[in-house]
């Protein structure tokens, strides 16, 4: 049997997130959104929404410009995660969930540097990567398909998504239905092999994720 456990990162968007939370909600599926702090600048009611009706909301940076572990300047990766954390006060779960920024969904030492590093141990978050990501935003319609065939290699897929205006989330509804389809069982949390850090805890090999500079 395949697990999934949803995501979605990058927003939220004034359209496209109530639309995906309408379709979670009609087939009562519960995920995560990894929000970008600076969209909630104006947004937080829809990520408030989405908190209301039991999903959980993690920290996806503030600006989502450089991967962290591309970003030399001190300073700038602490303020990148704890500006994030600050817009979400009263709506990031206990465990407070990091999502890193991969450039394009690449897992390697771009993803954190030693300064990101230190300020998730030391401030208790559960960093979250992923394992299937079907590129949604360039296939907004065939990322279904890929997204499906990505999922049933795995045991627990942790499925990157994306509340952006680009189409592909008119889609979601369609992947729901096909993946239950095929017997695969939807579960909000994720996989073990998919948390680096838990809690401020690594618990996976951390330097693979480890920018050496910085
Ligand atoms: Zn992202």
């Amino acid at each position: 049997m395949t697990m999934i456990t949803l995501s979605f990162d990058n927003g939220p968007d004034p359209d496209v997130t109530p639309q995906v939370l309408d379709t979670l909600r009609r087939h009562d599926v519960k995920a995560t959104f990894f929000v970008v702090g600076d969209k909630l600048r104006d947004r937080r009611a829809l990520s408030e929404r989405a908190h209301a009706e039991g999903h959980w909301i993690g920290n996806h940076t503030y600006n989502h410009l450089v991967p962290l572990g591309l970003t030399a300047e001190r300073g700038v990766a602490a303020a990148e995660i704890a500006r994030t954390e600050e817009r979400i006060v009263g709506l990031a779960h206990e465990r407070r969930f990091f999502r890193p920024f991969g450039g394009g969904g690449q897992l390697d030492r771009r993803l954190l540097n030693r300064e990101a590093f230190d300020h998730l141990r030391q401030g208790g978050y559960t960093c979250v990567l992923w394992n299937v990501v079907p590129e949604d935003w360039a296939y907004p319609s065939s990322w279904v398909e890929r997204a499906l065939k990505l999922c049933f290699a795995e045991e627990h897929a942790l499925l990157v998504l994306h509340d952006l205006p680009t189409g592909a989330m008119d889609n979601l509804g369609r992947f729901l239905l096909a993946a239950r389809d095929r017997g695969a069982v939807f579960t909000q949390d994720f996989p073990q092999s998919c948390v680096l850090m838990e809690r401020g805890r690594p618990a996976l090999p951390v330097e693979t994720y480890l920018t050496e500079a910085a």
